[in-house]
This record gives structure tokens, C-alpha cells and sequence, in this order.
């Protein structure tokens, strides 16, 4: 089933920076490791006093305990779900109550048909068809979506031209997303059975949990969960803490949508919020802000180079973000970065 496959495309680092639903994450390179044979290490750390991140195999969760039931954030994987719940009952015996998936990818989602036994599963309302409805459009698409860019990085002599990185990256993904949707079974998958637009509160126990959905990002289904009263934010895949964010275009995603739910966000959090990013240790609004300066800058240092008539390889390779080390790439690289701004701010080319 479609999260088996996805199991193929962890990143096997030890620590919380881990795997992605058809995102790559690189080093190492996917591989066809099956998907018991590494044990997963959880990582669990308390934030507040009924806040806590998981770390495990896959998108961070991140769950609260309250008198009336536990909110969980994001679920990782199917084969690892069972553990998360084990995790969880380490600190608190109450009911599983809702889980809110921040969007659709499998490393966030995977588990979902384990808790649906147990919860309500939240989403937005674009999460839902993009995990019935979207393997098909993808097995229809990709395919030839591969071959162009084959052809494309076939074009380019030189292995070690950023550009001709960024493409093998994108084929990377392409690859596994086409697998993962060749691999679906709609008769198992487990969807969000409460979708909203926009804004929704979950109360339970006297606490808010605020979910929220500013605008496409990442994705174009994405949640920022927080809760209130704890002053504990989920960010989902919007922020990716240490190392560049995938933004996945192919699902609505956008490169300016991040700077939007950041500022967003920002405007409604205190600044001493923790803030759980979808991937990478849990951190801080400075971090989060920092974050957010990156990708407005590399939008800036973008829009400058086609402004100067440069060719969307030509900016590839000529724009550098040194002045922010701290992020690295992964199975992304900033090369990935710049192509998806360049495409995004120059769509008629
Ligand atoms: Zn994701």
C-alpha cells in the first residue's frame, strides 16, 4: 500500500531529521531498504507541561495531553504508528481523541489507518482528495514528466552542474511519488473524516488547539496546529528546521505561500512559542523568523536575477544564500530552491 512505498524514501539519520513522503531525503540516497530493517529510535522530549514532540521515522509529531484526551500531530508511518501510540501512553493513559494530519504526504499521514481506529482525523479539506484522489492524476502525469526531465539532464555534459542537480533531485521525487501512487490502495487508506478551510478550534480538557490554514505552501493542504495554551506551535512542513524545505509544486505548492503562513502565524504566536518544524529539532520563533528571512531573501535574490534577464539554470547556478550556513541541503538543494522561485515568479516563461 501507498505508505509502504513511501517507507523506501527515509532518510535513515539518526536523530529528528527524517524522512518525507516523496521527498528524498539525501543523504543517504533512497534506497529500497525494506522497511523494517532499522528499528525506529524514537525521541521523545517534553515541551510544557502537557506538550510534547516525537521524533521517530518520518514527519515530527507532536501531541498534548489534556484531562478529556490526547490531540495528536501528524503520524509518520503505517509500521510505526502502533509505536507512536506506545510513545504516547508512556506519559498519559487518557483516550487518543483527534489527530490533525498538517498535509497529505505519507511521512506525516502513513499511520492514519492505526489512529483512525482510535480518533477523529482532522485535516484540510485539500488533504483529502490528495490522498484518494491524487495517485491517479499522478500515474497519469508522471511518466511523461520524468522523461522530459530526463532529457533534460541528459542535455547537460557536466554531473557536478547544480542545475543538472537540482533535476536529478526533482527525478528523485518524481520516481517515488509515481511508486507510491502505483502502489495505492484506496480500500485501505484511512482519509480525515473532519476537513475545514481556513480556521478551526478543537476544545478538549480546558484547551484550545487552534488549526489553521493561511494559504498554499508547501503544499496546498497544509495545517499550523497550535496549541494555546501550552504556547506550543506545529508549523508541519512550512518550516523546516537546519535544512532547505521541499516545496512540492506538484501539489499546490508555493515558495512565496511560506513566507505568507509564517508572517501569519507570527503575527498570532507570542514570541516565547515553542515550535515544532515538520522536520528537524524542535526550536524557537528567532529560528522560525530566521527561516522566514531565508526564503524571502532567496525570493529577492531570484526575482533580481530574471529581472537581469538570467535564465532560470543561469540563476541556478549563479545565486549563493552563504549568509545563511545553518541551512543545508538535504534531499534538497538550493538549486531545487531557486528553480521552484524562478518557476513561480516568471510563469509565462
Ligand atoms: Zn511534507
Amino acid at each position: 500500500m501507498r505508505c509502504l512505498v513511501l517507507t523506501t524514501i527515509l532518510i535513515l539519520t539518526t536523530g529528528p531529521v527524517l524522512a518525507h513522503s516523496g521527498a528524498v531525503p539525501a543523504p543517504p540516497a533512497p534506497s529500497p531498504t525494506p522497511r523494517q530493517a532499522k528499528p525506529v529510535g524514537f525521541k521523545l522530549e517534553k515541551l510544557t507541561a502537557n506538550a510534547y514532540c516525537l521524533y521517530g521515522r518520518g514527519g515530527n509529531v507532536g501531541f498534548l495531553v489534556t484531562d478529556a484526551g490526547v490531540v495528536v500531530v501528524d503520524d509518520q508511518y503505517e509500521e510505526v504508528a502502533q509505536g507512536i501510540v506506545d510513545q504516547i501512553r508512556t506519559v498519559t493513559d487518557r483516550p487518543i481523541r483527534f489527530l490533525v494530519n498538517t498535509h497529505y504526504h505519507g511521512d506525516h499521514t502513513g499511520g492514519n489507518p492505526v489512529f483512525i481506529k482510535m480518533a477523529e482525523i482532522v485535516a484540510h479539506d485539500a488533504v483529502r482528495p490528495r490522498l484518494l484522489e491524487y495517485p491517479e492524476a499522478v500515474k497519469k502525469a508522471f511518466p511523461d514528466r520524468k522523461r522530459r526531465l530526463q532529457e533534460e539532464i541528459d542535455a547537460i555534459g557536466d554531473a557536478t552542474d547544480p542545475y543538472r542537480v537540482a533535476l536529478e533531485k526533482d527525478l528523485g521525487l518524481l520516481d517515488f511519488l509515481l511508486k507510491d501512487a502505483l502502489s495505492f490502495n484506496p480500500a485501505t487508506a484511512a482519509p480525515p473524516g473532519l476537513t475545514y478551510d481556513g480556521r478551526m478550534r478543537l476544545w478538549l480538557g480546558g484547551q484550545e488547539v487552534d488549526v489553521l490554514h493561511v494559504a498554499p505552501g508547501h503544499t496546498d493542504g497544509d495545517s499550523m496546529v497550535y496549541f494555546a495554551k501550552e504556547k506550543v506551535l506545529h508549523m508541519g512542513d512550512l518550516f523546516f528546521n537546519g535544512m532547505y524545505p521541499f516545496i512540492d509544486v506538484w501539489a499546490g505548492g508555493s515558495a512565496r505561500g511560506y513566507v505568507t503562513n509564517i508572517d501569519q502565524i507570527l503575527s498570532l504566536v507570542p514570541p516565547d512559542t515553542k515550535v515544532i518544524p515538520g522536520h528537524g529539532p524542535t526550536t524557537d520563533v528567532a529560528t522560525l523568523r530566521r527561516f522566514r528571512s531565508f526564503m524571502s531573501d532567496l525570493i529577492a535574490a531570484v526575482e533580481k536575477a530574471a529581472k537581469a534577464g538570467r535564465s532560470k539554470p543561469e540563476a541556478v547556478r549563479s545565486i549563493s544564500m552563504d549568509q545563511y550556513p545553518e541551512i543545508k541541503p538535504t534531499f534538497r538543494t538550493l538549486g531545487n530552491e531557486i528553480a521552484v522561485v524562478y518557476d513561480e515568479l516568471t510563469p509565462a516563461r
